[in-house]
């Protein structure tokens, strides 16, 4: 393969990849009509493609590569580890020493007691995890019938038939037959979107306050949990009304519903604290987490459990597991990411200095005759393109249309800024510079002028 990128013309790579490759969430026979961009290298938070252009990812990947690309230490621990011991399971009564290592540093960064750790290959997995988990809980505390999760309208948990069933998209709904029985939706915290003429505080009570109603309607004794994004990534980088985290916590806590966070994306730093749940001051009982726990570089997920939920489960068999769980090579990639994340201070640096710095830059896009609104905690922000600020107009183009043009400019500019419908949203690698930083803000001024002139 190494051979096939250093050799071949990026048009017969692309030829090739047409012919053999689907591509996760594409149009593939779009894609194939007009050609993929072939990524062959990466270092700190620049992407070279075949053709040597060099890109800024804004994007971390897919919101995972925290610490950076081309970080050496990640590579020699996969080679060392490969050598020592490639794979080995942990279902037989058996362990490993990066498994047992890691699930220790986890438990350690976890906050309260989430001190238990159920490994699995990705964030779709750990979800799906979580869904057997939850109920299985409920049936070995003798109540059986607990067994509905309630999830939100445009969250994204994974797209496994679990974890799609449990997200709240709604093009992922209409193929292949999910969502699966009892997982409920209750509406996304969108004030932009969604809050009509209510305040952006009395929106985010009342989207709260869909949950109650939801255990209410649906009976308590029917409910095994909650899941959420502590916020909102895939579906656009939505950041809740500061109202809304305390009230669902409140009805959790009231009815006594286990509150599932997904810091998939969240986790690691990305908000400037090591979870999303500190961010937003929430408790929960099971966390999600993948993408930044190993920085992308090794492929990793898994729940991390409160001791409550944990003893239960240890009680008798849970019946789960994956070939993959705790799968030794990424286990220890992920333990010296963890390290670097660590030692070198990056999420205390995001929290102090980036993000405030990316903060500033980001709000001022307001001023841009296309942009709307502007949101961003840590290294997650969105902005939302509208016709019309003042009534928070969609545009008259079926939704998504003026994004993915932004989005284009964005990448014909060597930046890759990702759309969600008329929302442009980033989540860069948590080591950008404040230098890098205005080369982003700079790509997306630029890109959004290119914009506003194509539409005009
Ligand atoms: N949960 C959240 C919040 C995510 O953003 C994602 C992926 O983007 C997932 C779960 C699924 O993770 P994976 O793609 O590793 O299966």
């Amino acid at each position: 393969m190494t051979d096939l990128t250093n050799h071949l013309p990026t048009a017969e790579l692309q030829a090739l990849d047409a012919a053999h490759h689907m591509h996760p969430f594409t149009a593939n026979g779009e894609l194939a009509q007009k050609g993929v961009r072939v990524i062959t290298r990466a270092k700190g938070v620049t992407l070279t493609d075949s053709e040597g252009h060099e890109i800024l990812d804004a994007m971390a990947g897919l919101w995972c590569v925290n610490v950076g690309y081309g970080r050496e230490e990640l590579a020699d621990v996969a080679a060392r580890q490969m050598r020592e011991l490639p794979y080995y399971n942990t279902f037989f009564q058996t362990t490993h020493v990066p498994a047992i290592a890691l699930a220790a540093k986890i438990a350690e960064l976890a906050p309260g007691d989430l001190n238990n750790v159920f490994f699995a290959g990705s964030g779709s997995e750990a979800n799906d995890t979580n869904i057997r988990m939850v109920r299985h809980y409920w049936a070995m505390k003798g109540k059986p019938t607990k067994s509905i999760l309630i999830s939100r309208k445009n969250a994204y948990h994974g797209s496994s038939v679990g974890s799609g069933s449990l997200g709240g998209m709604s093009g992922m709904h209409a193929q292949g037959g999910l969502p699966i029985p009892d997982i409920h939706h209750i509406n996304q915290p969108n004030w932009w979107a969604e809050g009509g003429d209510a305040t952006p505080e009395d929106f985010g009570l009342a989207c709260a306050q869909e949950l109650e109603q939801a255990i209410l309607e649906l009976g308590e004794d029917r409910v095994a949990a909650f899941i959420a994004e502590p916020i909102q990534g895939a579906g656009g980088v939505i950041v809740p009304p500061a109202t809304y985290w305390p009230e669902i916590q409140r009805i959790c806590d009231k009815y006594e519903i286990l509150l599932i966070a997904d810091e998939v994306i969240c986790g690691f730093g990305r908000t400037g604290a090591w979870f999303g749940s500190e961010t937003m001051g929430i408790r929960p009982d099971i966390m999600t987490i993948a993408k930044g726990l190993s920085s992308g570089y090794a492929p990793i997920g898994g729940s991390i459990v409160s001791d409550e939920v944990a003893s239960v489960i240890a009680q008798g068999e849970f019946n789960h597991g994956y070939t993959y769980s705790g799968h030794p090579v990424a286990a220890a990639v992920a333990l010296e990411n963890l390290r670097i994340l660590e030692e070198e201070k990056i999420v205390e640096r995001v929290k102090t200095v980036t993000a405030p710095y990316l903060k500033e830059k980001w709000e001022a896009l307001v001023a841009h005759p296309l942009v709307g609104e502007a949101n961003i905690i840590g290294m997650m922000g969105s902005i939302t393109l509208t016709p019309n600020k003042s009534t928070r107009a969609a545009f008259a183009a079926e939704a998504g249309t003026v994004g993915y043009i932004c989005r284009e400019r964005c990448f014909a500019n060597n930046l890759v800024m990702r759309h969600v419908g008329d929302r442009m949203i980033i989540s860069p690698p948590l080591v950008i510079t404040e230098a890098e930083i205005d080369t982003l803000i700079a790509r997306a001024t630029t890109s959004l002028d290119e914009c506003l002139a194509q539409i005009e």
